[in-house]
């Protein structure tokens, strides 16, 4: 691309805690990614034919890659993200996601080789081969910009594809630290790349990829699945939420309380799974309320120093205004805010306070729409069918969670709420079932088979049936028509 059209195209990135633009990213053209996609394919047919444990090797090569080039990622993502602590544990996520998959692997691929005869047939001897998907093409989005670009490219590498990855526009500076890592094992840089840009490069790489994993909001979502159906490949989309939590009568309201704070603020409730909607038993509303405002009164923001407080600013400018216009229109329908309130500015950075809402209703946005900010709207209900009913009046299905008196009566209620994933007697623990069971989510939130699991692995193989006839064919004049 000619220098003058490379500075027009450049995308500025604003540090989220000064408000500041003081990075830059420009996107490959178009015949850039076409070029680095056909390279990567071509890798990628040694890549897939060496056995699994070499794949491994590399795989674990990068591992220690990571961890010697872990100062410089932190660095790099904790000035897009404003926040210290999960950034600096976002490279161990990487680490351990590798170790961890490759802990895992052989066994799941090797269950899948194997089939029984056949049933239909049972003279056919049966082989099942797995053909992994040349490339694999990632759009992540900036909530965990290091750990959401690798989730889908580990399973798929370890599967035998070649990778391209676009991250969020929004916060691209750990590509260039984390490219670097890459670098220093040559096997993986020619089947792994990743590429700066925005919604165009995104289109531009669907373009050129055999299957998608996205992870990002509906309304992109919908625009990814449309262009993979034109072009007639798989998409894997890992959407939004608005994920309720049912607090019972008989559950401890200590435990209560504690779980529904963290699995609201966590992140500055920018996490997809995080709680969004807070459903308490009539007898228990009021003391849960006073508990929690309590609680939430010793949580601090990030905003005088990143390595204090619990909570960061907000990372997109664009969602302060969605919070911000969700909490006025409930208010302007009768809703109380009894902690926090909107966004503000702060030294330059858009900061909120956690925020407790009451008197909600499902009439508000604030109770239908992803809010994906700290904020805890809480609701009363007399009947747990009541409770049932309202955790599953949503156009989402990601995740839910269930805190009653004993785990058993959590379970009964789990088993009745349309997501994803329930965390019972707690609330977000999607993080645990990792690669050990599958998870599809409901409605709005997801299209595909499950990431999470031995599926993670598999979906990246087209599954071819081998077919064997050891005896004579059947000859065509011994098939009569009735
Ligand atoms: P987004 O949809 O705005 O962007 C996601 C990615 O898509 C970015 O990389 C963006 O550049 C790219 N993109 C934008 N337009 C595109 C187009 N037309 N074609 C192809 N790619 C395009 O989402 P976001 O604001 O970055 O992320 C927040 C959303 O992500 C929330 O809705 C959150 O719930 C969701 N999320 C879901 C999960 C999950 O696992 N379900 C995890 C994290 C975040």
């Amino acid at each position: 691309m000619p220098a003058d059209a490379a500075r027009l195209n450049r995308i500025p990135v604003k540090n989220p805690r000064s408000g500041e633009i003081d990075y830059h990213v420009t996107p490959p053209s178009r015949e850039r990614i076409s070029e680095k996609c056909q390279s990567l394919r071509a890798a990628q047919v040694d890549w897939a034919s060496a056995p699994l444990a070499d794949r491994m090797g590399i795989m674990l090569k990068w591992a220690d890659a990571v961890e010697a080039h872990k100062d410089a990622i932190v660095k790099a993502e904790s000035i897009d993200t404003g926040r210290w602590r999960i950034s600096s544990e976002s490279p161990d996520a990487v680490i351990w996601g590798i170790r961890g998959w490759c802990d895992r692997a052989e066994d799941i691929v090797n269950r899948a080789l194997q089939v029984g005869a056949s049933s239909t047939m049972p003279s056919v001897k049966l082989a099942q081969q797995l053909v992994p998907y040349s490339l694999v093409g990632v759009i992540s989005p900036w909530n965990f910009p290091m750990m959401l670009s690798t989730i889908d490219a580990i399973p798929a590498l370890i599967a035998g594809s070649a990778v391209i990855i676009k991250p969020s526009e929004v916060t691209p500076r750990f590509i260039e630290p984390l490219q670097e890592s890459i670098a220093t094992v040559p096997e993986l840089e020619k089947v792994l790349t990743y590429v700066a840009g925005g919604g165009q490069t995104g289109q531009d790489m669907i373009d050129n990829v055999d299957i998608i994993c996205f992870t990002g909001s509906v309304p992109t979502g919908r625009k990814v699945a449309q262009a993979c159906a034109n072009n007639f490949i798989p998409a894997f989309l890992e959407l939004g939420g608005k994920d309720p939590v049912i607090v019972t009568k008989s559950a401890d309201l200590e435990r209560a309380t504690d779980a529904v704070l963290r699995g609201a603020v966590h992140a500055t409730g920018q996490i997809c799974y995080s709680i969004e909607r807070v459903y308490v038993d009539s007898q228990v509303h009021d003391e849960f309320v006073e508990k929690l405002i309590k609680k939430t009164a010793e949580i601090s923001l990030n905003d005088s120093d990143i390595h204090q407080g619990h909570v960061g600013p907000l990372i997109f400018d664009k969602q302060a205004g969605i919070i911000d216009k969700q909490l006025d229109d409930a208010v302007a329908k009768g809703a109380k805010i009894r902690s926090g309130g909107k966004s503000q500015e702060i030294n330059g950075g858009r900061y909120i306070q956690p925020t407790i809402v009451t008197n909600v209703n499902h009439a508000m946005t604030l109770m239908r729409d992803e809010t994906f900010g700290p904020v805890m709207p809480v609701m009363r209900f007399s009947s747990v069918d009541e409770a049932v009913d309202l955790a599953n009046d949503t156009e989402f299905g990601l995740s839910a969670a269930v805190i009653a008196g004993d785990a058993q009566e959590a379970m009964d209620i789990g088993k009745r709420i349309n997501a994803g994933g329930v965390s019972l007697m707690d609330t977000t623990l999607t993080g645990s079932i990792l690669r050990d069971a599958e998870k599809t989510s409901f409605n709005l939130s997801g299209l595909g088979g499950s990431r999470m699991g031995g599926a993670s692995i598999l979906r990246f193989y087209r599954k071819k049936a081998l077919m064997l006839n050891p005896d004579m064919p059947i000859k065509l004049k011994d098939l009569h028509e009735i």
